[in-house]
């Protein structure tokens, strides 16, 4: 093996023209297709070295060179053919086809190994129609996006005149806002107030620096501040704000009242977004409210001391008429009869008359607790009450079940009653009376029906008011009886009215809070 290496480069065979018995035109055949062959595969690796180098993207790049190492090794066993025609260099000959052996065989292999992957490289073709495919889809996204700029600059055109119409709109609504008499404000969702207008400004003397600062409450009057307050806070929960309280008037210091009202938007979850607010002046309708409250409370005091005071005399009238009849009654001749008659019936009238107008003026100041009254128990102490005059005058009374309400026992009692008593004193042959009920939401609706003379509509509404009657002369009364019930009804927040044609009986109608 020694010997081998150490006589690699010497010619001691005999030269390989000999097996062409040197003749010439075989000669250079082979010298001249191995000198080409050789020069070819010199070239080659050159130039794919060059493109490896320059097209760094190429893939299977490793393969290019070790294919460049195999094809330089082959050029050389083409040389060494060349070499060998005229030297006899067999052993050097043969180290380098073992080289080009080497390098050839593992080449084959990861080349054969290559091919599946190669294959799935696209072809020219595929490329072409991939890029085909490219160019299309990056024009049509060209497209796309001129086509979204276009809409862009549609709608920034649009919401420019959006905002121009809102603006417009926000100045037509202050000038409106600023027209009106009355104070307007808005206010943000959570109740912070984002707007007054110039009403606001002129009435309290304030600069929209000092609103800000010092707020709204500094404008009520401290007396009333707690209660609108509240009501203010319990409007955040509600969404309605209604209050009445005195403000503040710069120009002279002094306060006055007003209505504060104000109502809100809310968005599709129904969170409160937005306030609308308006405050009224009402000085002068509070001023005539007062007034009128303590005429009012003069003229009931009046007619109170009045009746009260009367009872006395007209009791000692009553006494000694009564007196004088039984005394000296079987004395007296007819016609003096009669005048002491008259007497002793216009005392019981007085008398009656008194205790209606007392009854009447004590309902402005009627004492007890509002509380469930079954009103069947109150029908039970009615009709106790009239049992007498059911008695005397035989009238039929029937009833529904009555349901329970809220109510001060003795009132129910007392329109009830009146009511019943009137269905039996205008009557015609032997009283029929029906009462019943029936419950309309929150409140319940009670009837009273007779089959009596009836009343004419057009004196329906009067005869709710004090001293209006319309059979003076036929049926005993002081006409106090219907004004007491609708004062009562009044004071619940009920209604009372009579449905009659003025000949078949009538239908008293009133309504009472349902318990
Ligand atoms: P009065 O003491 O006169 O009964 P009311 O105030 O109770 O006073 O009634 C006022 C007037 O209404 C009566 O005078 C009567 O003319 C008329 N009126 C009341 N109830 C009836 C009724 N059920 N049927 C016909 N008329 C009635």
């Amino acid at each position: 093996m020694i010997e081998f290496f150490r006589k690699l480069f010497d010619s001691d065979f005999m030269a390989h023209g000999y097996c062409f018995l040197w003749k010439p035109y075989l000669v250079w055949l082979h010298v001249s297709s191995d000198a080409v062959t050789a020069a070819s595969y010199y070239m080659i690796p050159v130039a794919l070295i060059y493109l490896v180098r320059r097209r760094r993207d190429l893939v299977f790049h490793w393969m290019i060179l070790l294919f460049s190492i195999f094809i330089l090794a082959c050029g050389t066993t083409h040389l060494m053919a060349v070499w060998t025609l005229w030297h006899g260099t067999y052993r050097l000959e043969g180290v380098i086809k073992a080289i080009t052996a080497i390098a050839s065989f593992p080449t084959a292999i990861l080349l054969i190994r290559l091919v599946p992957e190669a294959l799935k490289l696209p072809s020219p073709a595929q490329l072409r129609l991939a890029n085909e495919a490219l160019e299309r889809e990056i024009q049509e996204r060209k497209r796309a996006e001129q086509e979204v700029r276009q809409l862009n600059a549609e709608l920034e055109r649009r919401v420019e005149e959006r905002t121009a119409e809102l603006q417009r709109a926000t100045e037509q609504y202050r000038s409106l806002a600023n027209a009106m008499p009355q104070i307007v404000w808005t206010a943000r969702g959570d109740g912070v107030a984002d707007y007054y207008n110039r009403r606001w400004y002129e009435y309290t003397g304030l600069s929209p620096e000092q609103v800000q600062a010092e707020g709204w409450g500094a404008t009520v009057h401290p007396d009333d501040l707690e209660s609108v307050s509240q009501a203010w806070d319990a409007a955040l929960q509600t969404g309605r704000f209604e209050a009445e309280y005195r403000l503040f008037r710069g120009s002279d210091s002094t306060y006055r009242w007003h209505l504060g009202r104000a109502v809100t938007e809310r968005n599709k979850e129904g969170r409160i977004t937005k306030w609308y607010g308006t405050i009224t002046d009402i000085e002068d309708q509070k001023r005539t409210e007062i007034e009128l409250r303590i005429a009012n409370e003069d003229l009931n005091q009046f007619a109170y001391a009045a009746s009260h005071d009367l009872q006395e005399p007209l009791r000692v009238a009553s006494l000694y008429s009564q007196m004088i009849w039984r005394k000296y009654g079987p004395q007296l001749d007819g016609e003096a009869k009669l005048y002491l008659n008259e007497v002793v019936g216009s005392t019981r009238r007085m008398h009656d008359l008194l205790h209606d107008v007392l009854a009447y003026t004590r309902l402005s100041d009627s004492e007890g607790k509002v509380e469930r009254v079954s009103a069947d128990r109150a029908l039970s102490e009615v009709l106790k009450n009239l049992k007498k005059t059911i008695i005397e005058t035989g009238a039929h009374i029937e009833h529904e079940p009555l349901p329970d309400v809220w109510a001060l026992p003795v009132q129910l009692v007392q329109v009830l009653q009146n009511l019943v008593s009137n269905a039996i004193k205008y009557s015609r042959g032997t009283p029929k009376v029906h009462i019943s009920a029936t419950r309309n939401g929150a409140e319940c609706v009670f009837s009273v029906s007779d089959k009596g003379i009836g009343i004419a509509p057009e004196y329906q509404e009067q005869i709710f008011k004090v001293f209006r009657r319309l059979h003076r002369d036929q049926y005993p009364g002081t006409g106090m009886g219907l004004a007491i019930c609708a004062r009562i009804v009044k004071k619940v927040g009920g209604r009372i009215w009579v449905e009659s044609d003025g000949k078949n009986g009538s239908i008293f109608r009133f309504t009472w809070p349902a318990a």
